[in-house]
């Protein structure tokens, strides 16, 4: 191995073009730099979701694109997630519906009858054994908005809102609770007029 390793080096010094030119440092792709072509370089050319684009051209909050990006990648800290790093509870399942179901994000934000009743105020109906992400295109077709990816984002984030406040406040999960805080939370002031016109229509 050592010998052909060898043999594969000499080859590649003497196929090595040797110029009297003076060396310059640049970067693979030209002179300048650029921070997209150095990203895709480093991370490779990986495949997200088209949805995931989406994220980033909504006027929510950072706070709530930062969430959802964890949602559609399956990285939120849901207790499957804490079982999945070894984290200790002592219990995995969702708090919402009181069924002896595990808290992933397919159920907590999807499938629960809880997460269902919240979606029904925007008049989404959700088809049983959808999942993140495939089901962000059911969800865009379903809401004909142009607001729609904020308000996919500001629901998940109430419902989120709901659970979190149960497990840490004793909260008994309320549909209401989920509905006040969606309409509380706002996306920037641009549109904000916008947004409330059409919620008000369709709620
Ligand atoms: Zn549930």
């Amino acid at each position: 191995m050592a010998y052909n390793q060898l043999q594969a080096l000499n080859q590649t010094v003497s196929d090595t073009h040797i110029s009297e030119d003076k060396d310059i440092w640049q970067y693979s792709w030209g002179k300048n730099f650029s921070s997209s072509r150095a990203y895709k370089i480093m991370m490779g050319h990986t495949q997200h979701h088209t949805s995931i684009q989406w994220i980033w051209k909504t006027p929510c909050q950072p706070k709530h694109k930062l969430f959802f990006w964890l949602v559609l990648k399956d990285r939120l800290s849901t207790r499957n997630i804490l079982r999945r790093r070894n984290m200790f509870l002592p219990s995995y399942n969702c708090v919402l519906c009181g069924l002896e179901t595990e808290e992933t994000v397919q159920h907590l934000f999807l499938q629960c009858q809880f997460a269902k009743e919240c979606w029904h105020i925007l008049q989404i109906h959700i088809p049983s054994d959808v999942d993140f992400p495939e089901v962000m295109h059911f969800l865009r077709d379903a809401l004909q908005s142009q607001f729609y990816m904020a308000a996919i984002i500001l629901m998940s984030w109430a419902i989120w809102t709901s659970r979190s406040a149960c497990i840490f406040n004793g909260l008994v999960p309320s549909v209401d609770y989920s509905r006040s805080t969606f309409y509380r939370d706002r996306v920037s002031t641009r549109h904000s007029q916008l947004f409330d016109q059409w919620l008000h229509l369709i709620s």
